[in-house]
């Protein structure tokens, strides 16, 4: 029997040799770091799990997939971009995971958001396994017609390492309907198959599932309400800042409406507006959905309620709720600390691991519940996973079915999490329970299966 501490020791070993063995993969490095420092408790506990490769195979990609991207811009310039595919684990299920399309992807990015994604998908309940791609191409300031083409070679090479049973991809940063309508179009093309199911986000008309686009917002929401009733508190009255302004931002803010909260602010890369009458969906859609402009520009045409702050993150605005929905590490100690000050009861992350470790371990020693990303935000791939079932059962269901799932299942992890963490003696730390929930899932199916 090993003790905690010595398990402890194993695992940081087994970090720096990962470190060692993915050089220059920060972002990989911290969501490995993050997991394997919450696992102690239930690999001393059940010695199964202390079996020597165990981990090491979790952490390390099944299938890592490179390859160029060329395309014509419109001026008839030919481009170069990189696409990806980590395959990471498909112990649970075909590879479910979206693509991101941004400057910033690289193979450390792309590891990391498919590392998170196993634990996240275990903790779903749902048959996925976990995975992720993209590609360094932006998709800003280019035309319809330039995206189509990037889309359609891009899929070009993808099309050959996924399918309804091997790899379902769908949307991320960069990637909304109007991406996945040409990729799919592309992979139906070369394949001259109807296969619905190898892509999820699609429109409604053609095999998306209803309530696919509000999922991961409304599903952060559902968690942070969660977090809140196990404190015996509400949504109701109480302000919240919300950070990005794309799909899973817009559907965030939605939520919070519809359930009495003011969500008074959102963001982009060029800065924070914050609407102390609570931001106009209506308004803040059109600038960004159908404009596909800045913030800026809703602060202008809002009137006095609103104020555009330009290259301000919007942490130092004061609110009762956080929830950070726009990128990676966007949230850092000091922004946590002016969160703290202000009085902040909750954050939940709508984004992958957007709060830095430093402003994790802050949160949770001023008592702030805590939601981290692989449970908050597991809304959008688990109506992934219900939009597979309704593709190879060739249904659709109503909105309201769809909505009733979702709430059971945000409810179902917020549960399994809260849970996890005092079984294992860490209790209101929703970080430790998802990631010993999510890992026993996805071990458990690995030992079973044997050594590949
Ligand atoms: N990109 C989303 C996520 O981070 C959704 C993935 C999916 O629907 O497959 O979970």
């Amino acid at each position: 029997m090993t003790t905690r501490s010595e398990t402890k020791t194993t695992l940081a070993h087994l970090l720096t040799e990962i470190e060692r063995r993915n050089p220059a993969q920060p972002e990989f490095h911290q969501a490995v770091h993050e997991v394997l420092e919450t696992l102690a408790p239930v690999v001393a506990a059940r010695p199964e799990y202390a079996e020597p490769g165990l981990i090491e195979r979790l952490c390390e990609p099944e299938r890592q997939v490179i390859f160029r991207v060329p395309w014509q811009d419109d001026q008839g310039r030919v481009q170069v971009n990189r696409g990806f595919r980590v395959e990471f684990n498909s112990a649970l299920g075909p590879y479910k995971g979206g693509l991101r399309f941004h400057p910033s992807v690289n193979l450390g990015v792309v590891k990391f958001l498919g590392f998170e994604q196993i634990f996240k998908n275990a903790l779903t309940g749902l048959g996925i396994g976990g995975g992720k791609g993209g590609s360094d191409f932006d998709p800003h300031g280019r035309s319809d017609a330039e995206v189509m083409r990037f889309c359609q070679s891009f899929m070009t090479e993808l099309y050959r390492h996924i399918g309804e049973h091997t790899d379902v991809p769908a949307g991320d940063i960069g990637v909304g309907g109007r991406e996945i309508g040409y990729l799919f179009g592309q992979y139906r093309r070369i394949t001259n198959r109807w296969e619905a199911g190898v892509l999820t986000g699609k429109g409604p008309g053609w095999g998306g599932s209803l309530i696919r686009p509000e999922a991961t917002g409304y599903g952060n929401v559902l968690f942070a309400a969660a977090m809140l009733r196990e404190r015996g508190e509400d949504l109701e009255g109480r302000t919240a800042v919300v950070s990005g302004s794309g799909n899973v931002a817009v559907h965030t803010i939605e939520k919070l409406t519809a359930l009495g909260a003011n969500a008074v602010t959102c963001s982009d890369s060029s800065g924070y507006v914050v609407d102390e009458k609570g931001i106009d969906l209506d308004l803040l859609r059109q600038i960004k959905e159908v404009e596909r402009g800045r913030v800026d520009a809703y602060a202008e045409r809002r009137g006095a309620s609103a104020r555009f702050v330009p290259g301000g993150r919007v942490w130092e605005v004061p609110a009762d709720l956080a929830l950070p929905s726009a990128t990676q590490n966007e949230l850092n100690e000091q922004d946590a600390a002016a969160l703290v000050r202000n009085g902040v009861k909750a954050v939940s992350e709508g984004a992958n691991m957007p709060t830095t470790p430093a402003a994790v371990h802050l949160f949770q020693q001023a008592g702030v519940a805590f939601g981290p990303g692989k449970a908050a935000n597991a809304g959008g791939v688990a109506v992934s996973a219900l939009e597979m079932a309704q593709n190879h059962a060739r249904t659709s269901w109503p909105a309201a079915r769809v909505e009733e799932e979702l709430t059971r299942i945000m409810n179902d992890i917020h549960t399994t999490c809260h849970e996890t963490a005092e079984r294992y003696g860490a209790p209101g730390d929703y970080v430790t329970g998802a990631n010993i929930a999510g890992f026993e899932r996805v071990a458990d199916a690995m030992l079973a299966q044997g050594v590949i």
